[in-house]
């Protein structure tokens, strides 16, 4: 956590300096932002509402191990972090400083993702641009992991249409088709409902009449298609990229414990900003981004109940 106390308006900060001396004498901004784009609260100065950091490298990387190292992040990439990041702080040159900061993470380098395949999606699926969250999901499994609490591999379902949320369900290689509804029911059902589509592999998991049967009984459209591989979706190989990214450097130091990083890594996915809808999943299913890590100040992190109303039904 990083302590308030250093946030404090640095008097040495010759940026914050200027912003105060500019308010305070009530002369125009020497600046391309307006004076009203800067505020303060409890002795921070805030941009646009967020933490303005001062010209202080130590906290700027204290910031970048908070939201890119720690295993609740699990390394997100340059866009991502510094979306994370820009939703409570800013400073000038955010991004070049994420991304140098990134460029020389070993662990990142290590398990570099290839985030722009240069082969396209050979058959893409494509999204119904109306579709409400978990109405319409792929579901696929990493398999053959270390045993960790038991468990071998991991249950991926993603919203394919709306949010491009993740649910992540740790499980075993060996699961049948109502092992697979049992564990959607406990998960996701009772968050989201029925979904109306599934899109999956030929797995023995999906094909079998149980699940088909299940599916027809509910009125799920099963979608099973032999050219269906996460290989041949855009979106939901960049999921399984990260994921296992990320399991491979959890596994890298603790292989047998991956299952209790589950939660935490579903956290993370789903409050980061996703490439197509430009915002987080949790922005578009909650209409806010919950608080990943204790903030510094809390009154600028949630708006009130009437703004988040009003977010919502803009969605
Ligand atoms: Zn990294």
């Amino acid at each position: 956590m990083i302590k308030s106390t250093s946030l404090w308006l640095n008097t040495t900060d010759q940026l914050a300096n200027t912003i105060l001396h500019a308010k305070t004498l009530n002369i125009p901004s020497p600046f391309k932002f307006s004076l009203d784009d800067w505020t303060t609260d409890s002795d921070l100065l805030l941009f646009r509402k967020r933490i303005y950091i001062p010209d202080n490298k130590d906290l700027k990387q204290q910031i970048l191990h908070l939201f890119h190292d720690l295993p609740s992040f699990g390394h997100p990439g340059i866009f991502k972090t510094t979306s994370l990041i820009r939703q409570h702080y800013w400073w000038p040159g955010l991004t070049i400083f994420v991304k140098n900061f990134i460029n020389g993470c070993a662990a990142c380098q290590q398990m570099k993702i290839n985030t722009h395949p240069t082969t396209p999606p050979l058959t893409p699926i494509p999204a119904d641009p109306s579709a409400l969250p978990f109405q319409s999901v792929s579901i696929d499994f990493i398999t053959d992991l270390p045993l960790s609490n038991s468990f071998d591999s991991l249950m991926v379902i993603v919203d394919h249409d709306s949010s491009k949320g993740i649910v992540l369900c740790p499980c075993n290689k060996t699961i049948d088709a109502l092992g697979t509804a049992l564990l959607y029911h406990q998960n996701v059902y009772r968050r989201f409902g029925l979904p109306k589509r599934i899109i999956s592999d030929r797995g023995p998991q999906f094909a079998s009449h149980v699940f088909q049967t299940l599916c027809s009984r509910l009125g799920i459209k099963s979608k099973l298609s032999t050219a269906y591989h996460p290989q041949t979706d855009g979106q939901t190989e960049r999921a399984n990229q990260e994921i296992e990214a990320y399991l491979r450097i959890y596994c890298g130091t603790a292989p047998n414990t991956w299952a209790e990083s589950i939660p935490d890594l579903e956290f993370s996915h789903n409050l980061q900003t996703h490439s197509v809808t430009k915002t987080s999943p949790f922005n578009i299913i909650l209409g806010y981004n919950p608080i990943p890590i204790p903030p510094a100040i809390e009154p600028t992190n949630l708006p009130s109940l009437s703004e988040r109303l009003r977010l919502l039904s803009t969605i």
